[in-house]
Parts: structure tokens; C-alpha cells; sequence
């Protein structure tokens, strides 16, 4: 059995046994590889249209991004909306926008319908570091406004203390609809779900070949899976599987710590139990859990390597913005790989007319990879317009290739992150 992280997550999962392997040669309509986020939301979409559907994974169940990530529920993508529709065009940008919170519904439908128990908690924070990004996130509040969305507070200085208690940020954004919860039992409760529809399930099973055709084969060292249709949704761990798509995402970790359990003082530093981003480059990420600890993410290491040491690179910040945390124990301390893509938009798409791929959402994926498992389907099961829609803009490599990718990624953020530090 392959091993989860050694998170916060896996230690209070609320399932540990494994799945067997895929052995021999199994059919099913749709062959689905890799199992998180979007591979879970594209099988119990299919599912529910009465398509049959198998899913290979690698490891076990959310293994990836999906089931060691911050929990937090950020509605829209890693690119604002406004710039989407500049860089795309209008006709796109309106159809994007108005599929931007689809995700989060998705995920508040899933959990009560299949009964999944993972401490969905409302509410998420936008915070500002300084005037420009407060008069950045006042910009969000109207954008999102022309979409219909007015679920948005904005607040000052004094307006955040009763969700936050630190001195560090100038104001924020309080989203009603954004919020937190357990990803991997997210995860696992999805995959629940997929069995309780028919669906398999086969862990350790990593596919070596997808070959295409009009049925393609996808083939594990053990056994093959027929199917009409493939999605490929291996994200940041797709390795040399699929290079003409892998090249072209970059993977990229981000490092989180759990706390020892705080009783009242993680409800003194985070009293409306929201969860907390900051609007920096490279940017902080924190929430409670249920049972009183604090999560705290950020930092990130480009190529997707692990740092040197995890509390080295995230504590500094974390006591930064609670200094009362100095004497809490670490219990936890793990990382994992997004895949960034160069226009920090998701790309979905088809390599050949029955294999589809969905992956790149670029560090805020949670409610992206339940939209684009949705997407999938509807394309799978014959109706693509709005698949299409995002499978029809550029997919833009990173410059470089695949050696030079990474210092010159790193440049990049270089120069966003001295300017968030000098706040221009
Ligand atoms: C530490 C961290 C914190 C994050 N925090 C947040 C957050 O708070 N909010 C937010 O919105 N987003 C967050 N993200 C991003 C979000 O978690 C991801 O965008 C999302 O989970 C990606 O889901 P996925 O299904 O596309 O990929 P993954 O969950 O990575 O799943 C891909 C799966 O494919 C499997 N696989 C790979 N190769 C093969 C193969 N050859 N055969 C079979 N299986 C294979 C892998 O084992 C893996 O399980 C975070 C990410 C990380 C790493």
C-alpha cells in the first residue's frame, strides 16, 4: 500500500484500508487516471448520466494535491476574471465568469447528498497586506458584482477582528460563499460515492500507456483498461506519462504546518472560524480545524522538490502573523505539488477525439477541479459546449522548456514578490 503524506489529513482520515490493484483486462465507457479532485467530480458526474466508469490510480485516493492542500473553498480561478475576458475576449470571459462559483456549489451539493463527513465550515478571507492590495480586492468586489456575485464584504482594519486577531493586514474581503473543510475526506467521501454508484475504484495501479484510438487502452504493469472514452487528470504528478501535456504545466510545492491542539486560543486568533489567504505572490493560507489546531501553508519551491526543512521555510511567517503561537508544538509538517500552468489558468482539452486531459489550476484548485470534472462529462456524454469553451483557448508552454522553465519561473516571481514586499 502506497502511503499518504504524512499530514494532518491522513492521520484523522476517515478511511485507512486500501483498494486493490487493477489486474487483468477490465472494460468500462469511461477510464479515469488519477483520483482526485477531478478525476472523483468527472466519475460521479458520469456516473450519474449511467455511463459505466473505472479509475486507475497511482497511489491510494487522494494521495495528490487533493488530499494535503489547505481545505479552503476559493471561489473563482488563479486568474481574475477581468483579466480573463482582456486576454480572451468578452463572449469566453462572460461564460467563464459565470461558471466561477459553480465549483463550491458543487462541492456543498456533493456533501450533502452523499452525506460526506468533512467539516464544511463557510466562509473565507481575503486579506490585504498593505493600501494597493486593499485597493486590489476593493477591484474583486466590483468584478465580481458584474457577475451577479454580491456574497462579498468588504472590511477595514477594525472590520477584521472579529474573524481575525493579528496586526498585520490593512483590511480584507470577506467571501459568505468561500469556506473550509477536511480535503481528504472531501476526497474520500467522493470516492464513496463513486462505488455507491457503481463505479471501480483501483488503487497502487500507476497507468505506464495511454494508447489512443477509436478504443483506447490505458495499461498498468499488471493489467488494461478498455474504454470508449480516457481522461487523464494526474495534475502536477504526471511525470513522463503524457509529455506533450506534462511539459507544459509546471509542478510547484507549497509547504503547510499543523499545530498541536490550541482549545481556546485557536478560537481567540480565528473567532468566526473563517479561513484566511493573503494577497501576496506568493502567499500565506490558514484555518482552524475542528479540533482546534491551526493549518498554516504557503511557500513555495518551483520544479516541485521539497524544501530542506518545512518548518524552516513556513514558521517565520506563521508567527509572524501570531506571535501567541511561539511555544505551540508542530505536529504535523508535510508538502505537495500544483501544477502551474504560464497563464495560471487551468487547460482542459482532448489529445485525440475520445482522450481528454484536465489539470492546471495553479494553486487554487478545490472548487476549480469539481468544475472541470463536470465539464468533462458533459463532454463525454455528448453535450461540449462549455467544455470547449476552455478547451479552445492557447496553451501557452512555459518559455524555456523543460530545463529552463524553473529559473526562469523563479525570475518572475522574484520580481512580483519584491514588489509585494516594498507593497507597489
Ligand atoms: C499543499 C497544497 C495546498 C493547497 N491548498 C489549496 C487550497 O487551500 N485551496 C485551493 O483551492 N487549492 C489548493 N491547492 C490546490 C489544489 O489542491 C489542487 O488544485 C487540486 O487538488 C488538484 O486536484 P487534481 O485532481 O487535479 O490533482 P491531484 O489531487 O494531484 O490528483 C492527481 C492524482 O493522479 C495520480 N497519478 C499521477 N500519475 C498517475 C499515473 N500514471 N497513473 C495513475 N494515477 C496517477 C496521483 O497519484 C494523484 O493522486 C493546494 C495544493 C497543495 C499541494
Amino acid at each position: 500500500m502506497i502511503e499518504h503524506a504524512p499530514s494532518y489529513y491522513a492521520a484523522t482520515a476517515n478511511r485507512k484500508d486500501a483498494r486493490p490493484p487493477l489486474q487483468g483486462t477490465q472494460t468500462a465507457d469511461v477510464c479515469i487516471v488519477g483520483a482526485g479532485f477531478t478525476g472523483m467530480s468527472a466519475a460521479i458526474e458520469l456516473l450519474e448520466r449511467g455511463l459505466s466508469v473505472i479509475v486507475l490510480e497511482a497511489a491510494c485516493v487522494g494521495w495528490g494535491a487533493s488530499g494535503r492542500n489547505g481545505g479552503q473553498i476559493v471561489n473563482g480561478y488563479s486568474r481574475d476574471l477581468d483579466v480573463i475576458s482582456k486576454r480572451y475576449g468578452q463572449a469566453p470571459g462572460r461564460a467563464i465568469g459565470a461558471m466561477a462559483m459553480e465549483g463550491g456549489d458543487i462541492i456543498r451539493d456533493r456533501v450533502k447528498k452523499y452525506n460526506i463527513s468533512c467539516g464544511l465550515v463557510d466562509g473565507g478571507l481575503f486579506v490585504a497586506m498593505n493600501a494597493k492590495q486593499m485597493r486590489g480586492l476593493a477591484h474583486d468586489k466590483r468584478i465580481w458584482a458584474q457577475y451577479g456575485q454580491t456574497a462579498f464584504d468588504l472590511l477595514d482594519k477594525p472590520g477584521l477582528a472579529p474573524h481575525v486577531t493579528t496586526q498585520r493586514y490593512a483590511g480584507g474581503l470577506l467571501d459568505h460563499k468561500g469556506g473550509h473543510l477536511h480535503p481528504l475526506n472531501l476526497v474520500q467521501g467522493e470516492a464513496a460515492a463513486v462505488e455507491q454508484l457503481g463505479g471501480r475504484i483501483f488503487e497502487d495501479s500507476r497507468v505506464t500507456a495511454v494508447n489512443p484510438g477509436d478504443a483506447p487502452i490505458v495499461k498498468t504493469a499488471a493489467g488494461e483498461v478498455r474504454a470508449k472514452h480516457v481522461l487523464v487528470c494526474c495534475n502536477a504528478y504526471i511525470g513522463e506519462l503524457l509529455p506533450e501535456i506534462g511539459h507544459k504545466i509546471m509542478p510547484v510545492s507549497t509547504q503547510v504546518l499543523a499545530t498541536e491542539p490550541l482549545g481556546n486560543l485557536a478560537t481567540r486568533l480565528l473567532p468566526s472560524n473563517v479561513c484566511v489567504e493573503d494577497a501576496n505572490y506568493v502567499l500565506d493560507y490558514y484555518r482552524r480545524t475542528a479540533d482546534h489546531r491551526i493549518i498554516y501553508g504557503g511557500g513555495i519551491v518551483y520544479g516541485g522538490q521539497d524544501p530542506d526543512s518545512i518548518r524552516a521555510k513556513i514558521l517565520p511567517n506563521m508567527l509572524k502573523t501570531f506571535p501567541e503561537l511561539r511555544d505551540a508544538r508542530i505536529d504535523y509538517a508535510w508538502s505537495g505539488n500544483f501544477a502551474l500552468t504560464l497563464t495560471r489558468f487551468p487547460q482542459i482539452g482532448r489529445l485525440s477525439p475520445n482522450v481528454y486531459y484536465s489539470h492546471g489550476c495553479s494553486g487554487h484548485g478545490v472548487t476549480t477541479t469539481h468544475l472541470l470534472g463536470r465539464l468533462v462529462a458533459e463532454a463525454i456524454a455528448g453535450a461540449p459546449t462549455r467544455f470547449d469553451i476552455l478547451a479552445n483557448l492557447p496553451y501557452y508552454p512555459f518559455p524555456g522548456g523543460k530545463t529552463l522553465r524553473v529559473p526562469l519561473t523563479v525570475l518572475g516571481s522574484w520580481y512580483y514578490r519584491t514588489r509585494d514586499k516594498l507593497g507597489v
